[in-house]
């Protein structure tokens, strides 16, 4: 029985107070929480403040992107190791937005992938079609790259750090969501072609989550779907009681 993960992705949100009160509404109301798993994802430049106010909780805390190169002349960037240095646990790597609007391709994800689990950090390996892409029956066909590709030369050893979420590039902050039968669909064919990957064991292992567009009022209906372990939650995860919602609609 896989645990749920229920993450939130707060983008570039928030400022430094109005997510530190966050924090400490969601340290009181599910910081001891053992029956799920919870993590938050702020900006990069309260992740060391978000680290320290959720420390001895059972909330983890990760950054939303990293560098795929270890160290040196790369202005702008923070690396992976850098990340793991400020306590986060985690990083999001291949979110739609990183993919779209700044053209990640797969062989980049794939680079810093490999540089986040060596850096110890676990990691949201995010796949999704776009709608152009659904329209056309090729769902499959690109989560299937995308998972491919991005874990490519990933060892079988690191796969307990790892977490792929499913995201369909049209229910991203759009307000549509995918149905339970279209997350179910898309999550077991991953899920088959990680067992083509790895063996049917770590495949049954695996945690797979949906994302877009994720809110309390549809949370339990997603959250009970076949094979959906949990969810990646973008806009509703800026507000502590949105969030809870989605936490306690369980
Ligand atoms: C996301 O950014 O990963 C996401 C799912 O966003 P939203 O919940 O706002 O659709």
């Amino acid at each position: 029985m896989r645990k749920k993960y229920i993450a939130g992705n707060w983008k570039m949100n928030l400022e430094r107070k109005s997510a530190l009160a966050l924090v400490s509404v969601l340290r009181e109301r599910a910081g001891a929480r053992e029956d799920v798993d919870i993590a938050v994802f702020p900006p990069c430049v309260y992740l060391a403040e978000v680290v320290r106010a959720l420390e001895g909780s059972n909330i983890k805390v990760g950054a939303q992107n990293c560098c795929d190169q270890p160290a040196g002349a790369f202005t702008g960037e923070i690396s992976a190791a850098m990340l793991a240095d400020v306590g986060a646990d985690a990083v999001i790597l291949g979110h739609s937005e990183r993919r779209h609007v700044y053209n990640e391709g797969d062989e980049l994800i794939n680079a810093k992938v490999r540089i986040a689990l060596a850096a110890g950090l676990e990691v949201i390996l995010c796949v999704g079609e776009t709608l152009e892409e659904r329209n056309g029956k090729l769902t499959e066909k690109v989560i299937g790259r995308q998972l491919t590709a991005g874990l490519a030369l990933v060892a079988a050893r690191e796969l307990g750090r790892l977490t792929v979420a499913y995201e369909p590039v049209w229910a991203i902050g759009t307000g549509l969501n995918a149905t339970p039968a279209q997350a179910s669909a898309a999550h077991a064919y991953l899920r088959g072609v990680f067992a083509g990957m790895y063996q049917e064991a770590p495949a049954e292992r695996l945690r797979i989550q949906y994302g877009g567009s994720v809110k309390p009022q549809n949370a339990r209906e997603i959250l009970s779907a076949n094979d959906v372990d949990g969810c990646l939650v973008g806009g509703a995860s800026i507000q502590a009681e949105s969030f809870l919602g989605i936490l306690e609609s369980r």
